[in-house]
């Protein structure tokens, strides 16, 4: 019988839980809407229980930093009162299932490096680009957390830009100020007067989205100078945009990249917003493994 892990991937806005095969295949989904701080992890229990018996380990992927341990490090604005949460410990228990948790973002990385547009890839970059930008660093499908579980934030290099925009991070002028769904957003209003949603603001082809997309590509560069990745997978709300955000994008991508990483070639995700769920489970099977393969050795 094929073994499946019990995922969980934790947003901001919703919760989504289902099972998932070796090969990355999702087996079922359920969703709810992301409860305020203190009830998120009883929301993912009422999600999750249900599958449990089916599952053979546990993978959950949150928004926030995740310490070594499973413990959320920090968190963003969206998960009031999340950071602080033993969400292994606590999970472990009440699943009674072998656990991992991961960023979501390092999640999705998990995904597309196996599975998805970098599955021929040995190191890889993924970067999501949304309401946020994250990424993940993803050697031999393997995601490279750091050691306090914060690489790959590729959202806050910094641009290269000097006009004060404020990160969420609270820095100013890091890329994610520029370049994220709200920053495209927020310069279009500045541009025009006009208040209006992202997809608007790409079919009617505004400059400020290769303005953004330029800035992005040299970050990309830089990145890809440093870390000399086979393959550049660009994911998230943003990437969506298509042609008026990747065509600049990966103009500029070019125009600053040493010749080896030069020839990455810049992918689209291709697993969408089930990345962060399939990345979970793919990551609870093979630390399983692991576990398993050292327990008898
Ligand atoms: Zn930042």
């Amino acid at each position: 019988m094929t073994s499946l892990a019990l995922a969980v991937d934790i947003g901001g806005t919703k919760i989504a839980a289902g099972l998932v095969a070796a090969d990355g295949t999702l087996v079922e989904r359920r969703r709810t809407a992301t409860p305020a701080g203190p009830s998120i992890l009883p929301a993912v229990f009422e999600l999750a229980l249900p599958l449990t018996h089916r599952a053979v380990a546990c993978g959950i992927a949150t928004a926030g930093t995740v310490d070594r341990l499973g413990r959320i490090a920090s968190s963003t604005d969206l998960l009031t009162g999340w950071a602080g949460t033993d969400v292994k410990g606590t999970a472990e228990r009440t699943l009674r299932l072998p656990g991992v948790v991961l960023n979501d973002c390092h999640a999705a990385g998990v995904a597309e490096a196996r599975v998805g547009a970098a599955r021929d890839a040995r190191l890889a970059l993924v970067v999501a680009v949304g309401t946020g930008i994250g990424g993940a660093v993803c050697v031999d499908g393997r995601v490279q957390a750091g050691v306090t579980g914060t690489a790959g934030s590729i959202g806050h290099l910094p641009a290269p830009a000097n006009t004060g925009a404020r990160c969420s991070c609270g820095a100013l002028d890091h890329i994610e100020a520029h370049a994220a769904g709200p920053a495209i957003e927020r310069a279009h209003l500045r541009a025009t007067g006009q208040a209006l949603p992202l997809a608007e603001i790409g079919r009617l082809g505004s400059p400020v989205i290769a303005e953004a997309a330029a800035l992005l590509g040299r970050v990309l560069a830089g990145a890809a100078n440093l870390i000399d990745p086979d393959a550049i997978v660009i994911a998230g709300g943003v990437s969506m945009l298509g042609s008026v955000l990747l065509g600049p994008l990966e103009a500029a991508y070019r125009a600053e990249t040493l010749p080896g990483p030069s020839a990455a070639p810049l992918l689209p995700a291709a697993l969408g917003e089930d990345a962060g769920l399939v990345g979970a489970g793919l990551e609870a099977l093979s630390h399983l493994e692991n576990g398993s393969s050292c327990a008898a050795s």
